[in-house]
């Protein structure tokens, strides 16, 4: 079926229109590019302590960090928004800071609720950010690197062209700008009005950045900022080893891995990073990092047709969980342009699922989230251009063939 995509030009950039969704292209805000621009600090990647030593560096007492604390916890980070300070500080903190390390060129909002940010970083280059809101918590979704270099075959984000890390600031900061999306634009009131959970499942693999990654953490974690639990931030990660023991030893959050295979032969080719670091070396891993009572490491498993969702590929991936501190969930391949795999139909899904559950083992059927705006796992990827018809296009229609897919 033809998609009708209205292309409505606004003041503020692009209006694109679609049967059930809603894209809004929003010019990028001007970015000063001084040769400094990338040297000064990003306030969403200063810790309390460090907010406070660059405010009294600039003459600041402490009720003035603690003012600006407040609002960059709200997901306020322009000064000019910050009304209490006066004008003077408020351009100070313009000189000396990096404040917004991330322009929205892009936001997409699904018929579920789900909304897709599409960013500029300052550095160069675009990420995307996904809110997926539900009944009794809203979880931010965050990139970790500008594509990914593990080359997985069926991910979006790896056939994209890896160009750096992010920074913790930058990491941070897009769940700030998407709690201050939830003030401007509140959710409907059936959804979760905060952000409660964030997940490290967007574009790049977290722990291939680890300075970037632990440091964002310990900032969504820090008590006087965002004061998150480690119970409800996920990393995901394909499977790199040696740094899955570090995280543990450094900041124990909630562990998911991309396993998608129970055999090497078949995940080496499914997850390249395989042949590096194997089966039983992943193992010895998840056998050994910390895990709270009562918690568990996901095992995530993208089901492809004929590849990984038959029945030897059941049995060599129930031979390789660890039911008691494990647990497998599922989910739906996400189609993207030219991929070269078709995802199990969801009834095949669901009976692998009760076969995993009859051998004892935990396993779920992940619901998917945001279809019709492409935001699912998996198939980001900032290949979008500002009012590019062409590329919005392509995304509709993907759209739909999932949507015909999801009610199959
Ligand atoms: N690099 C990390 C985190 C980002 S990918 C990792 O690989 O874990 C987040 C999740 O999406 C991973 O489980 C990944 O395997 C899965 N994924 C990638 N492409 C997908 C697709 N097209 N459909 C469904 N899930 C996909
Ligand atoms: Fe990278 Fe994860 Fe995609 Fe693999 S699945 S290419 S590790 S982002």
């Amino acid at each position: 079926m033809a998609n009708l995509i209205a292309v409505k030009a606004t003041r503020t950039g692009l209006l694109l229109y679609n049967a059930g969704m809603q894209t809004e292209a929003v010019q990028p805000s001007t970015v000063a590019n001084s040769p400094d621009t990338r040297s000064r600090p990003q306030l969403p990647g200063l810790s309390t302590a460090e907010l406070v030593e660059q405010m009294q560096a600039i003459g600041q007492p402490a009720f003035r960090a603690k003012q600006v604390r407040d609002w960059v916890n709200k997901g306020v980070t322009n000064p000019v928004e910050m009304r209490n300070l006066p004008a003077a500080l408020q351009q100070e903190l313009s000189d000396h800071l990096i404040c917004s390390p991330l322009s929205l060129i892009q936001r997409q909002c699904s018929e579920d609720g789900t909304r897709k940010y599409l960013f500029k970083l300052q550095g160069g280059g675009n990420i995307e950010t996904v809110l997926i809101p539900d009944t009794s918590r809203s979880t931010v979704c965050v990139s970790s690197q500008l594509g990914c270099v593990l080359d997985c075959p069926f991910c979006h984000t790896g056939t994209q062209r890896f160009s750096g890390n992010l920074t913790a600031g930058e990491i941070v900061a897009q769940v700030l700008a998407v709690k201050n999306d939830l003030r401007r634009e509140p959710l409907s009131n059936d959804l979760h009005a905060e952000v409660t959970h964030v997940v490290y499942m967007g574009m790049g693999e977290p722990l291939a950045n680890e300075a970037g990654v632990y440091n964002s953490l310990r900032l969504l974690m820090d008590e006087q900022g965002l004061n998150l639990s480690r119970r409800r931030i996920t990393v995901s990660t394909s499977g790199l080893v040696p740094q899955i023991g570090r995280l543990g030893e450094t900041t124990p959050v909630n562990l998911a891995i991309s396993l998608h295979a129970g055999s090497d032969a078949l995940r080496d080719e499914l997850v390249p990073i395989n042949r590096k670091y194997p089966l039983a070396e992943l193992r010895m891993a998840l056998d050994t990092y910390p895990l709270p009572t009562q918690r568990h490491i996901t095992l995530e498993y993208v089901m492809l047709a004929g590849v990984n969702d038959r029945d030897e590929d059941l049995d060599a991936l129930a031979r390789f969980v660890n039911p008691e501190r494990e647990r497998v969930n599922l989910i739906h391949f996400n189609a993207w342009p030219g991929s070269p795999y078709a995802g199990s139909a969801m009834q095949h899904m669901n009976s692998f699922a009760k076969e995993l559950i009859k051998k004892g083992i935990r396993a779920t059927v992940r619901r998917s989230r945001g279809d019709d705006i492409m935001a699912a796992c998996g198939q980001l990827k900032s290949h979008l251009d500002l009012g590019d018809a062409t590329s919005a296009r392509g995304i509709a229609d993907i759209a739909n063939a999932n949507k015909h897919k999801a009610g199959e």
